[in-house]
Parts: C-alpha cells; sequence; structure tokens
C-alpha cells in the first residue's frame, strides 16, 4: 500500500534567523519574545501570532526545565526509516517557553531536564535525582 509521506519538521530560513542557528551550535537556546504581549516563542517567530504585533527581540531560553509530556516515536517520519524508536517530548523551561525536543535518557512527566544543543537540534537528557 502507498503510504502518504508526512513531513513533521518545522521549517526556520535561515536569513533574519541567525542567532537561532548560531545558538544551536553554541548551546545556547534562542527564541523571541514579543513586546507587545509579552509570549516568547521557540522556535522564534518574527511577527506574533498571538497579537499580529511585529515589535519582537531575541531572548535567550534557560537550559533548564520539565518534561511535560512525550511521545516515544515508534513509526518515523520519511528519512528516519532505519533509526531506532526515540522519544520526543515537551519541555517547559525555567523561565516558562514550552519547547519540543528530543529526549535522552528514561522519559517520565514531571522529570527535570537539561537542555543541550548539539549542533543542528535542543536536546533534553533526563536528570531525576
Ligand atoms: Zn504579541
Amino acid at each position: 500500500m502507498q503510504g502518504i509521506p508526512l513531513d513533521l519538521r518545522y521549517t526556520i530560513p535561515e536569513k533574519g534567523y541567525e542567532k537561532f542557528w548560531e545558538g544551536l551550535t553554541k548551546n545556547e537556546i534562542w527564541g523571541t519574545r514579543c513586546n507587545t504581549c509579552g509570549v516568547t516563542y521557540y522556535p522564534p517567530q518574527r511577527d506574533c501570532p498571538a497579537c499580529m504585533s511585529s515589535n519582537l527581540e531575541w531572548v535567550k531560553v534557560s537550559n533548564t526545565g520539565t518534561l511535560m509530556t512525550y511521545t516515544v516515536v515508534k513509526a518515523k517520519p520519511q528519512g528516519y526509516e532505519n533509526q531506532e524508536d526515540y522519544v520526543i517530548g515537551i519541555v517547559r523551561t525555567d523561565d516558562g517557553v514550552d519547547l519540543m525536543c528530543w529526549i535522552k535518557g528514561t522519559p517520565r512527566v514531571n522529570s527535570r531536564v537539561n537542555l543541550f544543543t548539539d549542533g543542528r537540534r535542543v536536546v533534553g537528557e533526563i536528570h531525576d535525582v
């Protein structure tokens, strides 16, 4: 049976987002915050989807947070078919940004997570005590 390819990755342009891409190579997570309504976005947005303002500034997002939810990916998207099962989670950073990332370690909701970058993406490492 022929399946329908699903591309689950989001696309972030290079131009205007150099700070974001550079951050991924320096263990820095960058988002943008709306100066009008105060919402912080990760991945970064140029315009605020909540209030339509274009008055956004770059903000560094905390490298620690709490695992809110996760899923074990068994049915992989195109290009990842041969990869072992992996975990994708939503981490609420200590400064209140919800970001999606790969999870390393044994996931459990409310686990403490250290976030780092591997050059291409953000990875959350479980570090329960
Ligand atoms: Zn706004």
